[in-house]
């Protein structure tokens, strides 16, 4: 198979090199196996990019993402950074690439694999075969909405946010919500606060409304976000598709994060609209997990998030399922194994490297291609 497909690579801070080197064994190892082309550019991002330009990305490296048929990000942030202004923070660049792109679907699968069993918190019996899809509203509510900041009223000094959506911003995630559950189990769960919140009870209103504009043929249930993260952890196999705001949903997953035993096992995809022009679809692809500064730099750093977000970009940018099934396999052939990052060590497992892991998918690919 050959192809030229632009992958933009943003390593990031902390452990984001670490991971993305992974990621990039696997890309070399696709290029020499399967003959599959990436025009790969790489590029700074969050703090290692305000350190030499003094801003978490700039411009020129915006264009390269619009131009680009995928982005695959490691992770930004750091201590080193705290000080810095809010508007150059790590932070900002990936809010700024989110919202650039328009990149409002944020897809966060939480799955369980079978060697990793006794790596949940929970009982093997409440996780075993679980496979949820947390589908985060990405580019609106109480993360961009405005008025915001500090303020006085009358002498006293109020912190503001505003949570705030927009009918159409509701209907497109929900679209893209029961187009997903039609793909699995036909099932989604939408959750807000309606019971407090406006902007919840409008929500809702709009939730319904789609749903009986031609997605009947997929179930819907309405639930309270502090009833659901409950229900994760009490009963989480009820569950298929959770699409949820901006807020809940950075929440929720990473509530459904410890359902799988370590966010070094999380991936995820950010998707936008389609251009209507150039038919591209901008995606973003990056692990769930942040930068980890407490082990960067150690080689402790579990690669394998960031692996499964380089299988989503196949499957989900690239429309190579069969190679995305593949190397999912592998990911589970070696966890079977018994080798595990010190993230997710178990008595009796064989402690690897973030680079042992890396090699030991490329092993099992070799075996699988
Ligand atoms: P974190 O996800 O970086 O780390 C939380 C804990 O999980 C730490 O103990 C860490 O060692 C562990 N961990 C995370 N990823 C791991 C992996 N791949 N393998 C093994 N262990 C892993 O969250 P935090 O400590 O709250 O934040 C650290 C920095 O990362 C902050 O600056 C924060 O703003 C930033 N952050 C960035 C992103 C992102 O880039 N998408 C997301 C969350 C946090």
């Amino acid at each position: 198979m050959s192809s030229n497909k632009n992958l933009l690579v943003l390593p990031g801070d902390g452990i984001g090199p670490e991971v993305i080197n992974e990621a990039k064994r696997i890309v070399d190892w696709m290029a020499e196996k399967r003959h599959f082309k990436f025009n790969i550019e790489e590029d700074l991002v969050g703090g290692a990019c305000y350190d030499v330009h003094g801003s978490a990305v700039t411009d020129a490296t915006m264009e390269k993402a619009k131009q680009a048929d995928a982005i695959l990000l490691g992770a930004v942030g750091g201590p080193k950074w705290d000080n810095v202004e809010r508007a150059a923070r790590p932070e900002a660049g990936l809010l700024r690439l989110r919202k650039d792109l328009d990149l409002f679907a944020n897809l966060r699968p939480a799955i369980v694999f079978d060697a990793l069993l006794d790596a949940s918190t929970l009982k093997p019996e409440v996780v075993k075969g679980l496979d949820i899809m947390i589908l985060r509203e990405l580019t609106a509510g109480v993360y961009f909405g405005e008025p915001r900041g500090v303020e006085v009223r009358d002498g006293v000094r109020y912190g503001l946010d505003t949570q705030i959506y927009s009918e159409p911003e509701i209907v497109r995630i929900m679209d893209v919500a029961f187009d997903m559950a039609r793909k699995r189990n036909g099932k989604v769960t939408s959750v807000e606060k309606a019971n407090v919140m406006e902007s919840g009870a409008f929500w809702r209103e709009v939730a319904t409304k789609t749903h009986q504009d031609g997605n009947t043929d997929v179930e819907l249930n309405h639930m309270y976000a502090d009833n659901c993260a409950m229900q994760l952890v009490r009963w989480p196999g009820q569950f298929d598709v959770i699409v949820t705001d901006n807020l809940f949903g950075d929440i929720l997953s990473d509530c459904a994060a410890m359902l799988t035993g370590s966010l070094g096992m999380l991936p995820s995809a950010s998707i936008g609209s389609r251009d209507e022009q150039t038919g591209r679809i901008p995606a973003m692809y990056e692990p769930v997990h942040g930068s980890a500064p407490d082990i960067a730099g150690e080689n402790k750093a579990n690669p394998l998030a960031t692996i499964l977000s380089f299988s989503m970009l196949l499957r989900y940018s690239f429309d190579l399922g069969e190679d995305a099934d593949m190397l999912d396999q592998a990911v589970e052939t070696v966890l079977g194994k018994g080798l595990r990052t010190p993230d997710i060590m178990t008595d009796g497992a064989q402690e690897v490297s973030t680079q042992g892991m890396g090699e030991a998918v490329v092993a099992e690919l070799d075996k699988l291609a």
